[in-house]
């Protein structure tokens, strides 16, 4: 492509005033965030003999978990999709040829780090099958570094926990809510669809 190109569309930095340049209008937008959450109602809640309750479990991001598909097989398939996101570099997948004849591949093992894991969610995004999730489990604990290392097993065991409680989002689940209609900025307005 080239710089004339007439499909760029390009877009000149906004001329700054005084007050731009001096940060106020962002230091006043800041405040005001501040001011609305002081004034905010604030719920405590007695950990751990009080759980919070969530209203929708997709808008939190805890444990993670690998779900089984109809015949209770891992619903993964091994395409490392999650791993290569994965900002923190805490997948661990061993993949092998499938056994079954509707795959190609499957995880022969699949280990998170959960104490390296941020909890970003960008696994969850990634997958296209929607075989690794997050729940709503927050107080996750354990004795050593090893223990924090969720093997396949494991992570398969946190779907049996949960299930119920959280079905998968594509056999029903709760849905997130839907993202409130924003309006492009002008700059970005009447540029061609990627
Ligand atoms: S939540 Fe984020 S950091 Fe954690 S395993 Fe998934 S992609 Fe990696
Ligand atoms: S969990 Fe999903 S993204 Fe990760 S390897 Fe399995 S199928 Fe691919």
């Amino acid at each position: 492509m080239q710089p004339d190109d007439p499909a760029i569309r390009w877009v000149r930095e906004p001329e700054l005033g005084l007050a731009g340049r001096m940060y106020l209008p962002a230091v006043f937008q800041g405040l005001t965030t501040t001011a609305r959450h002081l004034m905010a109602p604030k719920k405590t809640v007695q950990f751990p003999e009080e759980r919070p309750e969530f209203g929708n479990p997709l808008i939190y991001r805890g444990v993670h978990r690998l779900n089984r598909d109809e015949q209770d097989r891992v619903q993964c398939v091994a395409c490392f999709l999650c791993a290569t996101a994965c900002p923190a570099h805490c997948i661990d997948i061993v993949g092998a040829e499938s056994p079954w004849p509707d795959r190609e591949k499957y995880p022969q093992s699949f280990t998170i780090d959960e104490l390296r894991c941020i909890y970003c969610g960008m696994c969850e995004e990634a997958c296209p099958v929607d075989a690794i999730e997050l729940t709503s489990l927050f107080d996750l604990t354990g004795r050593s570094r090893e223990e924090m290392m969720f093997d396949k097993e494991k992570l398969l065991s946190v779907y049996d926990q949960t299930k119920d409680t959280e079905p998968m989002r594509t056999r029903g689940g709760p849905q997130p809510p839907a993202p409130a209609a924003a309006t492009p900025p002008a700059e970005s307005r009447g540029r061609p669809a990627p």
